[in-house]
């Protein structure tokens, strides 16, 4: 099954008891059982069925079931947001006195996030680029997890996996890929060697803009040495699904980030086109890019440019895509809000991945609560305009840059 097939018909066939094409809502809370016995078993994972939309509901079922498969894992966990997907990834397996090797190029909210785990007991280790020759003399008996996005949001860095998996496997630690910006148009982190996949749902699977959504994904691949990881300890006996098994009837159910079914029934009518609308937008995000190679004003930073050092990379895992993200720097801070002010089409949000083009200035958003070392490892400078491309025909957002570019340039 080739991408765009595998959307729609890879480990989904719609409904078979009413012939629905589409997984229907189910707007409920719980599900009833003819006895009391029935009930014991479906609680205990001794016959299939739902009880609880904490717990699984056949909306988010169908979800799971469809991303799981799209990226080559044997399961996926859905969850309220990116953030609440990540924090479960991790937490699945951490415990205080551990450590996380991650890379400094994260999404904001993550960085906050491992600022807040510090108060846990977790202590997290940044390093400018995930290799392996980086990461090597930060493990020691304490680390748990090795973190990375593997294309950066908003740096734009790519991490080339295989040989980082191959060094963290080899002292026996899992690689935690958050590919959110990537997408599995991209590239499926798991055939590098990814051993749990993440990704804001939120952004490109969702893809209009319209509901909060998180997944993990396992592999099913990390030998889970239970002297090390004690928790899975328990969950064994389940295998190579012992991850997940931790995970669903553990932390994850237990803190209760679930997906509501109708955010997942919008997820499933999102991610159908999501290989159309990868085409698209990297088409647009491409021509964009090369459009601002051709004004001296403005610096731009795209994994597909030829001038970005990624440029080997994006040919080598992400089949020669630089993904629907871009960054320029405008020169100051003062001419990048007057930029940003200036266009017509752009929506002035803190978004990426939805049908129409966004423009955020993330030093003063995003990265707000960052110290100006974290936003300079994060590639954020003070004249930084992460773009966020859409559908809309090419020629309407460059000729668009164009005037606003001409209009900021014209103001000093
Ligand atoms: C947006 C984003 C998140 C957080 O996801 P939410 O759905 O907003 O909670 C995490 N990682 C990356 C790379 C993101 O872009």
């Amino acid at each position: 099954m080739k991408f765009n097939t595998a959307l729609l018909h890879k480990n989904f066939s719609g409904e078979q008891a009413s012939g629905a094409t589409l997984t229907p809502v189910y707007q409920v809370s719980a599900f009833s059982h003819s006895s009391a016995q029935q009930l014991e078993k479906v609680f205990n994972n001794k016959a299939p069925g739902y009880a609880y939309t904490r717990i699984s509901n056949p909306t988010v079922t169908s979800f799971e079931n469809r991303i799981a498969a799209l990226e080559n894992g044997i399961g996926a966990v859905a969850c309220s947001s990116g953030m609440a997907a990540v924090t479960m990834a991790l937490l699945n397996i951490l415990e205080s006195g551990d450590e996380i090797i991650v890379s400094a190029g994260l999404f904001g909210g993550t960085i906050d996030l491992f600022g807040d785990l510090k108060s846990f007991g977790i202590v997290t280790h940044y390093v400018e680029q995930v290799t392996p020759s980086t990461i090597e003399p930060l493990i020691n008996k304490n680390t748990k997890a090795v973190f990375a996005e593997l294309i950066g949001n908003p740096k734009l860095d790519i991490v080339d996996i295989q040989p980082v998996a191959e060094l963290v496997h080899s002292y026996n630690i899992p690689l935690i890929i958050d590919s959110t910006t990537a997408t599995p148009y991209l590239v499926h982190p798991i055939d590098f060697g990814a051993d749990i996949v993440v990704h804001s749902t939120s952004k490109y699977v969702n893809g209009g803009g319209n509901a909060i959504s998180g997944v993990i994904i396992d592999s099913g691949n990390f030998k889970w040495d239970t002297s090390r990881y004690k928790g899975l300890e328990e969950y064994k006996k389940f295998g190579k699904f012992s991850y997940l098994a931790k995970l669903r009837n553990g932390i994850w159910r237990n803190v209760g980030c679930c997906l509501a079914p109708f955010n997942a029934f919008l997820n499933s009518v999102g991610i159908e086109t999501l290989g159309l609308r990868m085409e698209r937008l990297c088409y647009n995000a491409l021509k964009l890019a090369e459009f601002f190679e051709t004004v001296p004003s403005i610096q731009v930073n795209y994994p597909a440019l030829k001038s970005s050092p990624y440029y080997p990379l994006a040919q080598k895992i992400l089949q020669g895509k630089g993904g629907a993200i871009l960054t320029i720097r405008a020169g100051s801070k003062e001419r990048a809000f007057e930029l940003i002010n200036n266009l017509k089409y752009s929506t002035n949000a803190t978004n990426i991945g939805d049908t129409r083009t966004l423009v955020i200035h993330p030093s003063s958003t995003i990265y707000a609560h960052s110290t100006p070392q974290q936003k300079l490892s994060a590639g954020v400078y003070e004249d930084s305009i992460r773009i966020s491309i859409g559908i809309e025909d090419i020629a309407d957002l460059i000729e668009d840059f164009s005037q606003a570019i001409e209009k900021a340039d014209n103001k000093k």
